[in-house]
């Protein structure tokens, strides 16, 4: 099996720094997965962490799983909720919806997870807005370690959280000195994202800061570690369409993006969140959208 790998980039998220997985220069998607963001571990004391204050997003969902602490999520449809080590939080933001992430008020003083993004297909992201938190998402017990499946099914286990395309999602803890072996669906490529320990795919020593990268036609993965480790396992068909990412948004042309811009610029589509104390965050100048020159006109 070939496995490439691509180094994860910085970004600063307030002043949290974080590592994005995807995308990243030669690898812009995985299946549906459009975005990867790794965040912590840290400890911390008086301070918030996490303050991502209103923003929109239009054509994708967001999915935060976390392997400790809270994050409180605040949206335009008037949900809130926390996210917590064992469940996942998805939103669909479908035409347009906004929302804020803080580490609440009740916390642990840890920060450390992930957080994803899917991009709606054609059908689906011209849709209402949603949002759905999942408690605890199935965690199932394999040979040498267990899967936690918060998108799609793995290993027997399926996460109830809805999707829009075929999909899989999960944490695979490998016990100290075990292996496990996963079962891939061939028509799926997948990525693979050390979160936690040592860890080694298929033999090969799991790098932190890299995401590694298994075209589809495999059948099954081998993962392996001597003191216990966590990977992240995300993966899916190719997608189909060609997606044009900006800022929050995922749509299709440069035009559409500079309508959303325009939107949130002018607090029309977006709704507000009222579950944030302090102001939105402004939208970033429009220049360039996938290499093209944007009218500022929009
Ligand atoms: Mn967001």
């Amino acid at each position: 099996m070939s496995i490439q790998s691509f180094p994860n980039s910085e970004v600063a998220l307030g002043r949290l720094v974080v590592r994005r997985a995807l995308p990243v220069r030669n690898k812009r998607m995985i299946g549906a997965w459009c975005f990867l963001d790794r965040f912590g571990p840290l400890s911390f004391g008086d301070e918030k962490p996490m303050d991502v204050a209103p923003h929109p997003h239009i054509g994708l969902q967001t999915v935060t799983w976390l392997l400790e602490g809270e994050i409180l999520h605040d949206d335009s449809l008037r949900c809130e909720a926390v996210a917590r080590p064992g469940g996942v939080n998805v939103m669909t933001a479908g035409n347009g919806i906004s929302h804020a992430e803080q580490t609440p008020k009740e916390h642990s003083s840890k920060l450390n997870g992930v957080q994803l993004w899917t991009a709606l297909p054609e059908a689906r992201r011209h849709g209402a807005a949603q949002f759905e938190a999942i408690g605890e998402v199935p965690r199932v017990e394999q040979a040498g370690g267990i899967v936690s499946v918060f998108a799609g099914e793995l290993g027997g286990a399926r996460c109830e959280a809805e999707y829009f395309s075929e999909i899989v999602g999960a944490e695979v803890e490998v016990h100290a000195g075990c292996q496990v072996e996963l079962d891939l669906r061939a028509d799926f490529e997948y990525g693979v994202l050390l979160l936690e320990g040592a860890a080694w795919l298929e033999g090969e020593l799991l790098l932190d800061k890299q995401l590694y990268y298994l075209e589809a036609g495999g059948t099954g993965v081998q993962l392996s570690s001597n003191a216990g480790a966590k990977v992240l396992l995300i993966g899916g068909p190719p997608f189909p369409e060609k997606i044009v990412m900006w800022w929050n948004f995922v749509g299709r042309t440069a035009e559409e993006i500079a309508v959303a811009r325009a939107d949130w610029e002018a607090f029309r589509r977006f709704g507000d969140v009222h579950g944030y104390v302090g102001p939105r965050l402004a939208a970033p100048p429009l220049v360039k959208i996938a290499g093209q020159r944007v009218d500022q006109a929009y």
